[in-house]
């Protein structure tokens, strides 16, 4: 990018106007990555100040049996595979409570378009989470493409479903689903039908029964850049009308045990370049979230000098040593540890809600650990 170019796009940004479509493209171009991380770094300041957001949640999946066979999903299983299962709702209540006593406030619910599974079954679930987990947890639960298969299988409207749901104990829907927007690429990895249309429609509809919702995009794989820019503006152009997405979630592929396993993975110079690009096109979006467990430490750590300001990714009392990746990143973090990380960057860490509330404000950096190698977990 020449130093002209360089200055406009400062320009703009320093004046607060909004980024174009082939702005978004020009910033994905340059190889300045320090350059593009301090524009994101000032637009995270301007919302977030030297705050890092975390929250303590846990993931449950109540099936892994899915209709679909999207290319880039390791976690569908067919009926009958060895490894396919669906719990019993006894069986995802008994989980939940003994996730209860970690002090968690938000339980994050995903599963595969299982294809015989009432429809009932989803909104009993939650309704028994909700009595075992009482009115302070979160159920953040179904992607967009969830409620569509709700909708075919139960014959309702998304508008009767999520009335339901809520009346269940649904808090929030999940940001998944989402990928990349784009039907060039889209037709290409995604198999089931739910595509902008109808993602746009359900999050839509879920903001206006008040709602906050994430929204995600998964990026690495067979997009190119123009296609994240695409996604991004799409969103921003809905939040303009809705106000209701709180997060955005740029996921990295991994090339694990799917149909896309041949295909590189980003580096982390393109996942900060990801993050910085999107902090700054999508300018009306409160926060952006870097999943740790999908990233790996080293870059979720950096991510918070582009544009990133909340982590994600469990966080627990005591260790546990199981490699997420298999490239040594812990699929869960003690709280300690994650404290330490975010100070060590220079923020100071908020415990957080599924709304962004804060629970508790910790310490900032200390300034003892610069005396000897800061490390996770010493
Ligand atoms: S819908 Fe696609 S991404 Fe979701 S579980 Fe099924 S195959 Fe995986």
């Amino acid at each position: 990018m020449d130093s002209g170019l360089k200055r406009e796009l400062e320009d703009k940004i320093s004046a607060g106007e909004r980024l174009s479509f082939d702005d978004g493209v020009a910033l994905y171009e340059t190889d300045d990555l320090m350059w593009l991380g301090q524009l994101a770094h000032a637009k995270r300041t301007e919302l977030n100040g030297d705050a890092v957001y975390f929250n303590v949640n846990r993931h449950l999946n109540m099936t892994n049996v899915c209709s679909a066979s999207c290319a880039y999903c390791s976690f569908q299983r067919k009926p009958g595979e060895a490894d396919a299962y669906t719990m019993r709702i006894e069986e995802a209540v008994r989980l939940a409570e003994a996730m209860a006593p970690e002090g968690l406030t938000e339980l994050h619910i995903v599963n595969g378009l299982h294809p015989t599974l009432p429809w009932r079954y989803y909104p009993k679930s939650l309704s028994e989470l909700r009595a075992t987990l009482g009115p302070n947890v979160a159920l953040k639960a179904f992607t967009a493409t969830e409620i569509h298969w709700f909708e075919r299988i139960s014959g309702l409207s998304a508008d009767e479903i999520l009335d339901e749901l809520i009346d269940a104990g649904l808090s929030s829907l999940t940001g998944g689903g989402a990928e990349i927007f784009d039907w060039d690429i889209r037709k290409q990895i995604v198999d089931h039908d739910t595509h902008w249309e109808d993602w746009s429609r359900i999050h839509r509809l879920a903001h206006s029964k008040g709602m906050k919702t994430p929204a995600t995009m998964l990026y690495g794989h067979i997009e190119e850049p123009r296609h994240r820019v695409d996604h991004v503006l799409r969103l921003r152009e809905l939040q303009d009308e809705t106000g209701g997405f709180i997060t955005f979630i740029p996921l990295r592929f991994h090339n694990d045990n799917n149909r896309l396993s041949h295909l590189p993975m980003a580096t982390g110079a393109e996942a900060l370049k990801t993050f910085a690009v999107s902090r700054l096109l999508f300018d009306n979006v409160p926060h952006v979230k870097c999943f740790w467990v999908m990233h790996g430490l080293t870059t979720a750590q950096l991510s918070l000098n582009f544009g990133v300001d909340d982590l994600d990714g469990s966080v627990v009392e005591y260790k546990i040593t199981h490699d997420a990746d298999g490239f040594g990143t812990p699929d869960k973090l003690t709280r300690t540890d994650l404290l330490d990380l975010i100070r060590d960057a220079g923020f100071v860490p908020k415990e957080r809600n599924t709304l962004y509330e804060v629970i508790e404000t910790f310490d900032g950096p200390d300034p003892e650990r610069r005396q000897k190698p800061q490390s996770i977990g010493a």
